[in-house]
């Protein structure tokens, strides 16, 4: 039987490869099936995601709970992620309710601050066989000023916490762009010359694809959709409603049609991220 594996059985190889891992966001069983479903339909890795809201309640466990079903069936490598973790203790809950990698976003402490409370975070997760995603700079939420990243921070950041994945900020940003985002291409070329773990690009909702081939080059193995995939969601729902009227349609079939986008739009993605050039 097929488990949930961590970043280290798919993030490093595919930096070797020259290749970015999808990161998707899913929030319910229909988001969960899709890109499960577009994973397999591509034979690639994946990592579904889950943002760290839905740790208040009983969501990000079962939605492990499905994820692990999923996969007991299948050979497609996948990781369950904790997207955004807050606390050490929101980290030691996605572990106990089996998330295999978890993300401590200290983004917005100091330098020093970051490090303190990511090399904590590290140790718990390590200790328990589970890998750990951090973020220096920031990519910001929707209006938020984005703090770029430099190299110096990356290289004295990895060593001193041992993170095994690093979100850089390059340009992106979460949410809709209102006009295009230029990344900061050379900026992660000298993070990637320096540093040797897969990064990770939040934000990756509407960056033009030469731009993300670009910066899977310079190191990026791991990039995130969130707002796109849910946003092409709620879209769907609504035009089905709208096609549909007056007339009583059950769920399962409202949202048959709106998977089947999703798993196109996930598939597409992953084709997109299969290779890259600085
Ligand atoms: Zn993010």
């Amino acid at each position: 039987m097929a488990s949930l594996v961590t970043f280290n059985e798919i993030l490093p190889q595919a930096r070797k490869d020259g290749r970015a891992v999808g990161a998707f966001n899913v929030a319910n069983l229909e988001t969960v099936l899709s890109v499960f479903r577009a994973a397999e339909h591509e034979k690639s890795p994946i990592i579904i995601q889950v943002y760290q809201r839905l740790f208040n309640d009983e969501r990000a466990e079962l939605i492990a709970a499905m994820t692990a079903r999923l996969v007991a069936r299948s050979d497609i490598p996948v990781a369950l992620h904790l997207d955004h973790g807050t606390s050490v203790e929101q980290i030691r809950k996605a572990i106990d309710i089996g998330y295999t990698s978890v993300m401590i976003d200290g983004s917005q402490l100091s330098f020093a601050d970051n490090i303190a409370l990511t090399s904590e975070a590290v140790k718990v997760a390590h200790q328990a066989g589970v890998t750990i995603e951090a973020e220096i700079g920031h990519v910001p939420f929707g209006d938020g000023e984005i703090e770029l990243s430099t190299a110096a921070e990356a290289v004295e950041f990895v060593e001193k916490t041992g993170v095994d994945a690093l979100a850089i900020s390059i340009g992106t940003a979460h949410g809709f762009y209102k006009k295009e985002p230029v990344l900061d291409i050379e900026r992660a070329a000298e993070i990637g010359r320096r540093v040797a773990i897969p990064l990770v690009l939040h934000g990756g909702t509407g960056v033009p694809e030469n731009q993300l081939k670009k910066a899977i080059g310079c190191g990026v193995a791991k990039i995130n959709i969130a707002t796109e995939l849910q946003n092409m969601f709620l879209r769907g729902v609504a035009q089905e409603l709208d096609k549909n009227g007056d007339k009583f349609k059950p769920l399962d079939l409202y949202f048959k049609p709106v998977e089947e986008k999703i798993i196109e739009f996930v598939s597409g993605k992953i084709r997109a991220f299969s290779e890259g050039g600085c």
